[in-house]
């Protein structure tokens, strides 16, 4: 896939990307945040990328609420989105544009089910492993609050974040459907949005003893 198909938009996608995303069957999803609580710190970017590889970043300014292109694409009940932990990223579009995202695939969720062989269950664990690419995760912690002023090197790590992300699914697919744990996957994609609802309220171990 050519690696320089990447634009920025800002504040929501524009009108002919979410014509053209609204063709996929699944969308990779990702995004970057002030710091790890949802209630604290807000959502600076989101990153997409569907299945012919075109990658868009949306910068979030400090204050916003709304998306409506962002909405209707990633609540569109006919396109899979594709995270890599996505509790979190649920949780942080809830919580920062009210967007209900459904219906979900974690490769985080199917990598513990189906890579059952390691721990490493890290983007970069991951990636390397099954598309053999070594992804720089340098710019992970870094200041994404100063949205105009983004570096290159930050949106570089914010693309590759989302451009694997639809051949690993496909990948971690395989096995678990060779392991026969893919229904249990399944499974577990489903209460996602529940977990999220008892995290934005802090419920926690819920279901501990
Ligand atoms: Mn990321």
């Amino acid at each position: 896939m050519p690696l320089n198909d990447f634009q920025v938009c800002d504040h929501d996608l524009d009108p002919n990307t979410l014509t053209e995303y609204l063709k996929a069957d699944a969308l990779a999803v990702d995004t970057e945040t002030m710091g790890l609580l949802p209630q604290r710190d807000r959502l600076c970017l989101v990153q997409l990328c569907n299945p012919e590889g075109k990658v868009t970043a949306v910068r979030i300014t400090k204050g916003q609420t709304v998306a409506p292109n962002l909405k209707q694409l990633l609540e569109a009940n006919n396109i899979i989105k594709v995270f890599h932990f996505a509790r979190f990223d649920i949780a942080t579009l809830r919580h920062n544009l009210g967007i209900e995202v459904n219906p979900v695939f974690c490769t985080k969720i199917a990598s513990k089910l189906a890579r059952t062989y390691t721990n490493r269950h890290g983007l970069k664990d991951v990636v390397q492993e099954l598309e053999q690419v070594e992804l720089d995760k340098s710019a992970q912690s870094s200041d994404w609050g100063n949205a105009v002023n983004l570096s290159e090197a930050q949106l570089s790590y914010a693309a590759n974040d989302v451009r694997y992300l639809l051949s690993v699914k496909q990948k971690l697919i395989q096995i678990l459907e060779r392991e026969e744990r893919w229904q249990l996957a399944q499974e577990c994609f489903h209460v996602l949005p529940t977990l999220v609802s008892l995290d934005l309220l802090q419920f926690k171990d819920l279901f501990e003893h």
